[in-house]
């Protein structure tokens, strides 16, 4: 494996299943939709970060820190797993969190408070800025933050996805699969960065397509090639990114990011009817919405195998009392 020699703690349950959707499939005429579960990664209600944090937390352990913090919006699922993984190595944690606080918490932002986060709540302010603050304070605490970056999208957390993406390819051979298509959420691109990057080096040939949630594709995929490129030295490997060795289709931004519409509403339901899968209302929803309508345009022929790449977010569901 790619990352074999970076320090790295076990939280995750991996390999996640690998499944195919057969009534959906069959609903939509093809082609051939199958799911990654990384909603079923364990941590707290499972998700994407879960693998990035394995990563992490091995380097916030070995800088000997007792405080994790990390930013996001209020119902980050990143946090939630970040509060997580702090209270399962007996550290703190700091999340700084976007706006003001609601009137109650729900949905992840009650997981939050449940693993006994500390939250800070940020207004406006840039995250960066608050979350050095946050460590200046601790600090002057005489405690030892590590600071989590946002989406855990650096290259040592993206090595979760390296990883990831060698776990698929190794699934796959075994039951004699090739997928032709690779289809996901993207938003700070740590996801797509490593499953990318491990694509390249293992000949991955079929397409890894992220369906952005709030970004336009350009600034996307030039974030997502920094960090291709971050991880590939961070890894010793000599390989070199550009923003068009990425597909990000930024078609189904909607009303902005959270804002859930009919595109969320649709898939999630749909997918809920016809396979008993939950998806997220931010992410997760949003980025089948868009396979599903790309479907529908004849994007795909019937007989092609997609891999729909679970990233989580279920608790997001319950953050809102109705879908509507
Ligand atoms: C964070 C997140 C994503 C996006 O992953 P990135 O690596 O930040 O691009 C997708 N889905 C869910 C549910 C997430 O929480």
């Amino acid at each position: 494996m790619l990352t074999d020699r970076q320090p790295r703690v076990s939280i995750a349950h991996l390999p996640t299943p690998l499944e195919f959707l057969p009534r959906l499939t069959a609903h939509l005429g093809g082609p051939q939709l199958w799911v990654k579960r990384d909603d079923e990664t364990g941590l707290a209600t499972g998700g994407n970060k879960t693998r990035k944090l394995e990563f992490l937390v091995a380097e916030a352990l070995a800088q000997g820190a007792d405080t994790l913090i990390t930013c996001g919006a209020a119902q980050s699922n990143h946090a939630r797993q970040t509060a997580a993984a702090a209270a399962r190595f007996g550290l703190a944690c700091t999340l700084v969190l976007r706006g003001e606080p609601p009137p109650q918490a729900q949905g992840n932002l009650l997981l939050d408070t449940l693993l006994g986060a500390e939250i800070a709540w940020a207004g406006n302010a840039p995250r960066m800025e608050r979350m050095e603050q946050a460590a200046e304070e601790l600090r002057a605490r005489g405690r030892r933050p590590y600071i989590v970056p946002y989406g855990g999208s650096n290259p040592v957390g993206i090595c979760g996805y390296v990883a990831a993406m060698e776990e698929l390819l190794a699934q796959a051979a075994q039951a004699g699969l090739r997928f032709d298509h690779i289809v996901f959420a993207t938003s700070s691109g740590g996801t797509q960065a490593g499953l990318a990057l491990a694509a390249r080096v293992r000949g991955y040939e079929g397409r890894i397509l992220g369906i952005s949630v709030d970004l336009p594709a350009e600034p996307l995929r030039r974030r997502v090639a920094e960090l291709a490129n971050a991880t590939a030295d961070h890894l010793g490997l000599p390989l070199s990114f550009a923003p068009d060795d990425f597909s990000v289709e930024d078609g189904y931004l909607g009303g902005g990011y959270g804002v859930i519409g009919d595109l969320e509403r649709e898939a999630i339901r749909l997918v809920a009817r016809t396979e008993g899968l939950l998806l997220d209302p931010v992410y997760t929803g949003r980025a089948f919405g868009g396979l599903i309508d790309l479907i529908r345009r004849g994007a795909f022929s019937p007989r092609e195998r997609v891999l729909f790449w679970h990233t989580g977010g279920v608790a997001g569901l319950f953050a809102r009392p109705t879908l509507e």
